[in-house]
């Protein structure tokens, strides 16, 4: 099989799990898997099982994060690095508030905060980070320059399930974290998401937001029932998962300290040693190797040889990736006005080569291989 970016890695386990529900269970909404899913992320987070909201993709959390803390339709302004899934940025338009794109550190493609600092406003309520390939390297001065400023945080931490950051997991500590678990993040439900916060009024309104906003639906759901008599006050969206993908999810979570985190950061290690001293590639900075699970690996090709680098892996069968193409670019987000000068070096430079738990050492020796004959050509 020829090599892939990224994959789901799923399989017999996974089946079993689906089966179990659709021939044993027959209920294949949002019931008691989902509830187990939700308690079992929030075990493995080590935060109290209503902390944890899950939703039917990443975007959703986020869109539902937003909505909540700021209110549906507020206008409010949320900075938000440009460099990162066009997600963020549409999760933000969703809730009626207004994507600020912030330019990048270029030693972690990060959001600079002194960039983001020139782009407060009146009308700024949240920032949202971007723990760009699992590295949530700045966090501690994104909740001061947050506190600062009187800001909701909203960590856009897609890339960052199972890391941890001074020690603590992600999601476990600050405002609200996001997660991912479409089909190639370091777990999968098929597609899915969750949102984490000790805010109990944003996550109550999550977790009706998701089912409608019909108040309290999902404590109904999770005890067989459905609200027959009932009243909405909020704006609300189908954004639940289901019991189908949920037990999915709790297969991988149980998979995940054992079998993907340490494969991913047995092969990001190998990047960093075979590319650390290679002229013409920059690695990002990163957070010690243990404490992060690395989603992607993403590298900087100096010297204008991006181009040349890619051709040749393409040549050699091997697939590369572009995180992310930068959302000031885009025409919904002004197009390339106001121009973010570190962000555009980063877009030129940065270079995603294969990652995923179904990789061999042997597949990173190639790629590498490959960058270091094309650059010294
Ligand atoms: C994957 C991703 C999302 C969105 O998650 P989905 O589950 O795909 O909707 C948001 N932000 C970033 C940075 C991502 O990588």
């Amino acid at each position: 099989m020829s090599m892939r970016l990224s994959r789901s890695i799923v399989g017999e386990a996974e089946a079993a799990a689906v089966h179990r529900v659709i021939c044993e269970d027959g209920y294949l909404g949002i019931g008691s898997e989902v509830q187990r899913f939700e308690a079992e992320v929030a075990a493995y987070l080590g935060v109290p099982a209503d902390w944890v909201v899950s939703a039917n993709t990443g975007t959703a959390a986020l869109h539902l994060a937003v909505e909540s803390a700021l209110g549906h339709g507020s206008g409010a302004e949320v900075l938000v690095p440009s460099l990162t899934f066009v997600a963020s940025f549409q999760a933000i338009g969703a809730a009626g508030a207004v994507p600020v794109a912030c330019d990048a550190r270029l030693d972690t493609a990060t959001i600079d905060l002194d960039d983001a600092e020139r782009r407060l406003t009146s009308r700024t309520r949240a920032i949202m980070p971007v723990h760009y390939a699992s590295n949530p390297v700045n966090l501690d001065a994104v909740y001061a320059f947050a506190q600062k400023h009187g800001l909701r945080v909203i960590e856009d931490a897609a890339h960052a399930f199972g890391c941890l950051y001074k020690g603590r997991k992600i999601g476990s500590f600050g405002d609200i974290a996001c997660f991912s678990f479409d089909g190639i993040k370091n777990i999968t439900c098929g597609e899915g998401g969750c949102l984490v916060t000790s805010d109990q009024a944003v996550a109550d309104a999550a977790r009706d937001g998701r089912l409608l906003s019909v108040e309290k639906d999902t404590e109904k759901r999770f005890s067989g029932q459905r609200s027959w008599e009932f009243d909405v006050e909020r704006q609300g969206w189908r954004y639940h998962m289901s019991n189908i993908m949920a037990a999915i999810g709790r297969v991988q979570l149980a998979r995940l300290d054992g079998e993907f985190a340490p494969k991913r950061r047995e092969l990001a290690a190998l990047y960093r040693e075979r590319l650390s001293a290679v002229p013409g590639v920059a690695l990002l900075e990163a957070e010690p190797e243990a404490w992060i699970i690395p989603h992607i690996f993403p590298v900087r090709i100096l010297n204008g040889l991006k181009r040349r680098v890619i051709d040749a892996l393409d040549a050699a069968g091997i697939p590369t990736g572009q995180h992310y193409k930068p959302n000031h670019l885009l025409t919904l987000y002004g197009g390339g006005k106001p121009s973010l000068p570190v962000t555009e070096r980063l877009h030129e430079e940065l270079l995603t080569l294969p990652l995923h738990p179904g990789l061999s050492r042997e597949d990173v020796e190639a790629v590498c291989a490959g960058i270091v004959e094309a650059v010294n050509r």
